[in-house]
């Protein structure tokens, strides 16, 4: 088991409806110094590519992005979920389904910090069904810049969104990969990480991603 998915063993929580909870040290109490490994981690994972911007998604990935861009040594973007008097010029938006919140939400970036010169780390806290990132990658493809990896914390293996993402032929480095989980008894199963980088597979179903296109 790598440090993370030694945390989640300890004090992550497993919720019925396929929920993980990890507000405890990832997405709502963060503790800097396991955000500090992911971060050095990420540098370890995308090495050689030359990103000079990461984009995350409030609220969540904020503070996993603001940590990894300090090993990157980049400014980070995030997208915002609703339209805010703060918010001016021109804006990329693209619409993601909720996971959590079971809703619709706009996500925004002003066109004035994505370029076609960008070349961009998407970062966030969770992958599932893959909504969050297709409407990231759809914002950062509507500004002509570049998408060179995608960086999650936890990925749900047993949800659809990283076999999609990964079929798409981008670089998803997912620092614990989730295959099953057991609200009864709090049984997490993980992924053989070496597994994955050797067939760029995902195990887990065949459902498809219905609810979020990337057009
Ligand atoms: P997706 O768009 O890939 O279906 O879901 C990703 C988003 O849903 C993440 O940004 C995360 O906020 C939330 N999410 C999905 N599954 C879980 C989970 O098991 N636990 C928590 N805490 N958040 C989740």
């Amino acid at each position: 088991m790598n440090f993370l998915e030694e945390r989640i063993v300890r004090d992550g929580v497993v919720k019925e409806g396929n929920v993980l909870k990890v507000d405890s040290f990832l997405n709502h109490q963060m503790d800097i110094k396991l955000l500090d490994q992911m971060g050095a981690e990420f540098k370890r994972r995308f090495e050689g590519k030359p990103i000079n911007k990461i984009l995350t998604i409030e609220a969540s990935g904020i503070g996993i992005a603001c940590i990894a861009a300090q090993h990157f040594d980049v400014p980070v973007v995030f997208a915002k979920k609703s339209q805010s008097i703060n918010l001016d010029g021109e804006m990329y938006v693209a619409e993601v389904e909720s996971f959590t919140h079971k809703c619709i939400n706009h996500v925004i970036v002003a066109q004035k910090f994505l370029t076609p010169e960008d070349h961009v780390l998407i970062i966030d806290d969770f992958l599932a069904n893959g909504c969050a990132l297709q409407g990231l990658i759809q914002i950062v493809q509507s500004s002509g810049a570049t998408v060179e990896g995608i960086g999650i914390a936890i990925e749900k293996g047993f949800q659809s969104g990283g076999r999609m993402i990964r079929n798409l032929g981008f670089q998803l480095e997912s620092l614990a990969i989730v295959d099953g989980m057991d609200a009864a008894t709090g049984h997490i199963q993980f992924r053989d990480q070496d597994a994955v980088s050797k067939t760029g597979a995902a195990a887990g179903d065949d459902e498809i991603c219905r609810s979020c296109t990337l057009d």
